[in-house]
């Protein structure tokens, strides 16, 4: 595991059973999604739930469809039109506060289902016009109980920054959760605000300064309000993408920290590549490995422990494509 995993375990996440190859859906079929498999596997220790399995609407069911409004939405069969919302509600709720319990740190959902569906769900009106768009029944209960971890479709892993978005969350996210663990010390929470300065600035300097004035002033109030407030900030400002101009920013700042360290023509290779980056002539990973390489020859100490370096495990080559 990289750096950005301290608890040397797998981190849990949760994530629709049929993703994960599992012969659940209407028809008895998966819906294996190779990248979350392959890729994600090694990292991840999976939950998995079928809500709709879960139930006991069996394999081999009829398909349902949301009804009524995005306000209040009903889950109906499509040709017994039975109403399985008042069960799904209720196992969603116990299965929401299940998953709190487990401490996920993110979940991947199916997209665009009537229970696992994040994002635009299509819900109608009695005669199939369409009232709007909304959650899956499942979906929407584990959002509400677990508003802090990570949640994102797995459609939406094939795009670079999105999915680099979403691993560095659930990482953030397990760090914290790490920390939190254990009794509330705040030298802690000093030294884990000071590791993770450069990847919060690349997110967003505004809550970047909003977690410092909390950590300045968060002496002898209640830790469990200190833990709460940080998490909520922290998980904001992970929300923001880290944009190329961030990037480039955050870049600049570290090498300030090099220049009594290293000789001209090495600043000006890596200026040259941070350059490259900023046109977009090459991939975030190219300057961070230059910058990374001096850093850890000159053993410059600041730098060394910033998790930007390396918030994720490298074998995801998230930043190749960034
Ligand atoms: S999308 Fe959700 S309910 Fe449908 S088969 Fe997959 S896990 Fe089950």
């Amino acid at each position: 595991m990289s750096q950005g995993d301290q608890s040397g375990g797998k981190i849990k996440v949760g994530v629709s059973s049929c993703l994960l190859g599992e012969k659940v859906r209407w028809n008895g079929d998966h819906k294996k999604h190779v990248y979350v498999y392959d890729m994600l596997s090694p990292y991840f220790d999976w939950v998995t739930t079928c809500p709709e399995v879960e139930i006991g609407m069996g394999i081999l069911r009829e398909t349902v469809y949301l009804e009524g409004s995005v306000e209040a939405t009903r889950m109906i069969g499509e040709k017994t039109k039975t109403d399985w919302t008042r069960r799904m509600r209720a196992y969603s709720e116990k299965r929401g506060r299940e998953l709190s319990k487990l401490g996920i740190s993110g979940y991947i959902f199916k997209k665009n289902l009537p229970s696992c569906g994040l994002m635009r769900v299509k819900v109608y009106l009695a005669k199939r016009m369409l009232a709007g768009q909304g959650r899956g029944l499942f979906a929407g209960e584990v959002v509400r109980q677990n508003p802090w971890i990570t949640l994102e479709e797995e459609g939406r892993l094939s795009d670079a920054g999105l999915r680099e978005n979403f691993i560095v969350r659930v990482f953030g996210y397990h760090r914290l959760q790490s920390l939190f663990k254990a009794k509330f010390s705040m030298a802690a929470l000093v030294r884990f605000h000071t590791m993770e300065k450069f990847l919060l600035l690349a997110h967003s300097r505004k809550y970047y300064d909003e977690l410092g004035r909390l950590v300045a002033g968060a002496k002898g109030r209640p830790p469990a309000e200190v833990r709460r407030n940080y998490t909520e900030l922290y998980m904001r400002a992970l929300s923001f993408k880290a944009t190329t101009k961030k990037n480039v920013d955050v870049l600049m700042h570290m090498l300030g920290f090099l220049k009594k360290e290293i000789s001209k023509e090495e600043k000006s290779d890596i200026l040259e590549t941070i350059k490259d980056y900023h046109r977009r002539l090459l991939p975030l990973v190219v300057p961070l490995t230059l910058l990374g390489h001096y850093v850890r020859k000159h053993q410059v100490r600041y730098l060394l422990g910033q998790v930007y370096l390396n918030p994720h495990p490298k074998e995801l080559m998230l930043r190749n494509h960034i």
